[in-house]
């Protein structure tokens, strides 16, 4: 479809960015460590196909993710690299079928679904089995994943090619000595299924902050995900999300002097308003920083954003006009917003937090392909 039917919203994604954060991955778990990128969300609202294979050529060995329609969309793009699905597709006949057709590595994590995948798949599959060493979510508890694993290694039917975790850490206090129970746990449910005789090829559990803590957990094989976006600490820091914005699509003065306890600003009336093509439907309420940048300067917003629509206050800016660009996001004359603006104005987590926010319908242009 020509992108002239599409809405003029745009997001600058710096791939260079992504490369320099894969690369220093790389670097830091040396050649032999199998590397997953994982890319659940979209790679996390950054694109899922242009980052996969940036990181797939910057270092990475593999992709791994949760949705079985965008593992089927990474192999419908030409990338033949190993693909892990975590667990959250059910199992069903179509879903394994696709599984087996586009060799793709599923996970198991429950008696249900070592069940449903066994019912369901026609040849010799390798699988990954997750395990739940004290994060408490998806995976087999590890004090009884040595039995489960061996059980999987003796279905017949399935290879076990991957055992992983992911470890949950928070700010609070002892996360080194929690990451560390959560290790250990780990460790001894391989061992226990390793004392059963089964062969586990690659034993997986450093995510970005396992990463970031130590890199005494690499074992086998790593699963970043935010950490292709933000640099490790004690890296260069890097910015892929490099501009969000939009044109003016109306500009008109505003000399509105009646009923102005029903005016749609509230408190000051503007002598200038813009409107721009952007609305809460586009995420674009949990990606403002409280104004927009129009003619190098400055203009607030005005109200809360409508669902495709958003007003500027352009009082300051008297010389702008329909066509100009207003940015959300990133640099403009002198001035600058920057993504830890926003996520200071919006309380959002972090830079992968805030990119989930940007939805479908703002277009991505990918700089330093
Ligand atoms: C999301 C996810 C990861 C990557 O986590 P980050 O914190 O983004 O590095 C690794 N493993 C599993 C199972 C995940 O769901």
């Amino acid at each position: 479809m020509s992108t002239s039917y599409l809405r003029p919203n745009f997001v600058e994604i710096d791939l260079a960015a992504i490369r320099r954060c894969t690369r220093a991955i790389r670097d830091a778990i040396g050649p032999s460590v199998k590397f997953f990128g994982t890319l659940k969300a979209n790679g996390y609202g950054f694109g899922l196909v242009p980052v996969a294979k940036t990181v797939l050529g910057a270092g990475a060995d593999a992709i791994s993710l949760i949705s079985l329609a965008d593992a089927i969309a990474l192999r419908e793009a030409g990338i033949t690299s190993p693909i892990l699905l975590y667990a959250g597709v059910t199992y069903d006949r179509e879903s394994v079928r696709a599984i087996e057709r586009y060799r793709i590595t599923p996970t198991l994590h429950d008696e249900a679904s070592l069940d449903a995948l066994l019912a369901n798949v026609e040849d010799q599959l390798d699988c990954a089995i997750k395990i739940d060493a004290g994060n408490e979510r998806i995976g087999v508890a590890s004090d009884i994943a040595g039995d489960y694993i061996a059980r999987v290694a003796r279905s017949g039917k399935l290879r076990v090619a991957i055992v992983n975790t992911h470890p949950s850490i928070s700010g609070a206090a002892r996360a080194d000595e929690c990451l560390q129970w959560q290790y250990e746990r780990f460790e001894r449910a391989c061992r226990d299924a390793e004392a059963k005789g089964v062969r586990i090829p690659l034993r997986v559990m450093a995510s970005s902050k396992v990463l970031g803590m130590t890199r005494a957990m690499n074992l086998d094989g790593v699963d970043p995900g935010q950490a292709l976006f933000t640099a490790l600490p004690g890296t260069a820091a890097v910015q892929p999300l490099a501009k969000l914005r939009t044109p003016l699509l109306e500009v008109k003065p505003v000399n509105r002097s009646d009923f102005l306890e029903q005016a749609p600003f509230g408190g000051r009336a503007p002598k200038r308003l813009g409107v721009v093509p952007i609305g809460y439907s586009d995420g674009i309420h949990r990606l403002n920083a409280g104004a927009v940048l129009v003619g190098g300067r400055r203009a607030p917003l005005l109200g809360s954003p409508a669902i495709e629509y958003t007003r500027i206050d352009l009082t300051d800016v008297p010389d702008a006009k329909a066509g100009d660009e207003a940015v959300f996001i990133g640099a403009q004359g002198g001035e600058r917003i920057t993504p830890e603006d926003v996520i200071a104005h919006t309380k959002a987590g972090r830079l992968t937090d805030l990119a989930c926010e940007l939805r479908p319908g703002i277009q991505r242009i990918y700089l330093n392909p």
